[in-house]
């Protein structure tokens, strides 16, 4: 017997961010997220009990009905749920599994990418920086740079390492993130490229 999950939406989509940018994948974003941050832009997917209940095994079989080859698990907070039942459902139907998390809540599931997008409003436990595939800052001001490197500080080697605009602020803090990557080649910048070419 699984545990149903709460699903705010999915569908199939291109990635618009980071490492798999450009690529096709289908998105399952869970409801519920206690981190609270200002600038949020699903605040909807807060509350976790304003959005359906569907059955691991549902979810997989509508993954199955498209051509994708690679889910990501998004939110909300994903890691507030126990991931462990539909990470393996996924996999056993041949399926990558990529998820994005603050990290902030503690870390389940069987994962084949981990992008850690941490928050200051609730800060990542070191159980998932010490696992993070990918580690993708939001730029929302100058002083998230040192933010920043305070993480990739603590990432593995072969972590990924994304500067991505705030999309409000974007007008103001790209150029300045395009400068800061020159100057620090490690990084790469990321954008949301889903919102440039207006698919969800
Ligand atoms: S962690 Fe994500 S879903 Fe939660 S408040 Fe922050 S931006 Fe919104």
């Amino acid at each position: 017997m699984t545990s149903p999950l709460p699903v705010m939406e999915h569908f199939y989509t291109l990635q618009g961010e980071g490492f798999y940018q450009g690529r096709a994948a289908y998105f399952i974003r869970l409801g519920g997220c206690d981190v609270g941050c200002v600038w949020c832009d699903v605040k909807d997917s807060w509350d976790a009990d304003k959005h359906p209940l569907f059955e691991v095994r549902s979810l997989t079989a509508e993954v199955k009905r498209t051509p994708a080859e690679i889910v990501v698990i998004t939110g909300g907070e994903p890691l507030m749920h126990n991931l462990d039942e539909l990470t393996t459902e996924l996999r056993e139907a041949g399926l990558q599994t990529n998820i994005e998390t603050s990290g902030s809540s503690t870390l389940s599931g069987s994962w084949d990418w981990i992008c850690l997008s941490p928050k200051k409003f609730k800060e990542p436990l070191p159980e998932v920086i010490a696992v993070a595939s990918e580690l993708k800052i939001i730029i929302f001001n100058k002083s998230d740079f040192s933010w920043a490197e305070k993480y990739a500080a603590l990432v593995p080697a072969t972590c990924k390492l994304f500067l991505q605009p705030e999309w409000s602020k974007a007008a103001q803090m790209t150029p300045l993130i395009v400068e800061y990557i020159k100057a620090h080649p490690q990084w790469e910048l990321s954008l949301q490229i889903h919102k440039y070419i207006n698919v969800p």
